[in-house]
């Protein structure tokens, strides 16, 4: 186990006060704070070497593409991509998420055709699929779930046709904490012939993420909710496939070679990286990838799981409490409602007392139809929280349950 206590003076910002009050930070599955090694590193590529990447011959030109490229590789020994040339950068794991819903609709669905999904998708893995919907007339087919919060694998069975050509679905729910059983659903999807994209938003920060050993076929994340900067992300394809889809976004970078009767395209990942990419950000999120690195994902993982574990025995204390999402499988987030105080109303009066967590639908309006409510509130959990800031939450929502 790391040392907590110099961890946390690795992130400044935790020091810092809201309202006079210590600031107690429990929304990181929004976003979390990032160490001064990602901003340092940052601050000297820009300083030292900022140069625009891949077309320069110049000096500095190529010490941008180093870093951009050595990234890549970073990125790939991450997750244990196979090669680099299956690694895209992205904005993050949305735009990940409509690359795949674009591309993978223009060359291999028709109109009947079936996308599945499931109940508890973030509207990022929801909107995209509608959207082509609405051009092509595709179908999308949802996963449901238990009460527990739980995928029903009977279900998601019944729901392959031989019109289904592609599963995407979440790795961990930013709402419920539900690690849902991606092996099983890759395999049963793999024997029907069917591909396979997994949202590792909310999974990779928290524990070892090994794409061959998932053999899922695309995987996205985001930097910004690794310890690294906001606008960059990363799409996983198995070369396969990275191969056969077209392109998603013209312009420089992508192209062979471009005449006005006809273009040719890079191979992946180039071919998906039209544009200047963020070439500092994808320095930035080598750092934060090798930081959590040598703290080690694992320790990262029983941190995170004594702090729910923790939390969720503490609030058992608490008059009215429910807490929404109840898997034996779950990760690092606590959702929750308070009898029938509302969850802005506790999100803000927990503000007051410097205790940072979200309130609302999370980006899943259709699990918080399922759920039968409007909202909830969330605390997620980061490796640098503490339980001692987990008694901070518990004493703040006794208070503001006083209240009312
Ligand atoms: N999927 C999940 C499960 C998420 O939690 C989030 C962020 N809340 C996203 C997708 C979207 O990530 P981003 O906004 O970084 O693109």
């Amino acid at each position: 186990m790391y040392d907590i206590n110099q961890v946390r003076a690795d992130f400044p910002i935790l020091s810092r006060q809201v309202y006079d009050k210590p600031l107690v930070y429990l929304d990181n599955g929004a976003t979390t704070q990032k160490p001064l090694c990602v901003l340092d590193a940052m601050r000297a590529e820009y300083l030292n070497v900022n140069s625009n990447v891949h077309r320069g011959v110049h000096w500095m030109s190529q010490q941008a593409t180093e870093l951009h490229e050595a990234a890549r590789e970073t990125v790939r020994k991450f997750i244990n991509a196979k090669s680099t040339t299956e690694i895209v950068f992205t904005r993050g794991t949305t735009e990940g998420l409509n690359l795949v819903a674009s591309s993978f609709c223009d060359e291999f669905m028709q109109e009947g055709d079936e996308v599945i999904v499931s109940t508890m998708e973030h509207h990022s893995n929801i909107v995209p699929w509608q959207l082509q919907a609405r051009k092509k007339g595709i179908v999308l087919k949802v996963i449901p779930m238990t009460d527990k919060g739980e995928l029903i694998m009977d279900e998601f069975e019944k729901l392959i046709t031989p019109k289904t050509k592609l599963v995407s679905v979440m790795h961990v729910s930013n709402v419920l904490g539900t690690v849902n059983p991606v092996e099983d659903i890759i395999r049963i999807a793999h024997e029907h012939d069917i591909p396979v994209m997994v949202d590792g938003a909310q999974s990779t920060p928290h524990f070892k993420v090994d794409v061959q050993a998932l053999d899922c076929d695309f995987f996205v994340f985001s930097g910004h909710k690794i310890y690294g900067p906001t606008g960059i992300g990363v799409l996983y394809g198995k070369e396969e496939w990275l191969d056969k889809l077209p392109p998603y976004q013209g312009g420089g970078e992508m192209i062979d070679h471009v005449s006005f009767e006809n273009t040719t395209f890079e191979r992946p990942p180039l071919k998906f990286e039209a544009g200047t990419p963020d070439y500092v950000a994808s320095h930035g999120l080598a750092v934060a990838l090798d930081y959590v690195s040598a703290l080690g994902m694992d320790a990262i993982y029983a941190h995170e799981q004594e702090l729910t574990r923790y939390c969720t025995e503490r609030f058992q204390e608490i008059e009215g409490m429910h807490i929404f999402g109840q898997s034996d499988h779950k990760d690092a987030v606590v959702s929750f409602l308070v009898g029938d105080i509302h969850h802005m109303d506790m999100g803000t009066l927990l503000d007051r007392l410097g205790i940072a967590v979200r309130t609302g639908h999370h980006c899943a309006q259709p699990l918080m139809d399922r759920l039968g409510i409007l909202g909830t509130v969330r605390a997620s959990f980061g490796l640098y929280n503490t339980k001692e800031e987990v008694d901070i939450l518990v004493e703040g929502i006794k208070r503001v349950s006083k209240m009312f």
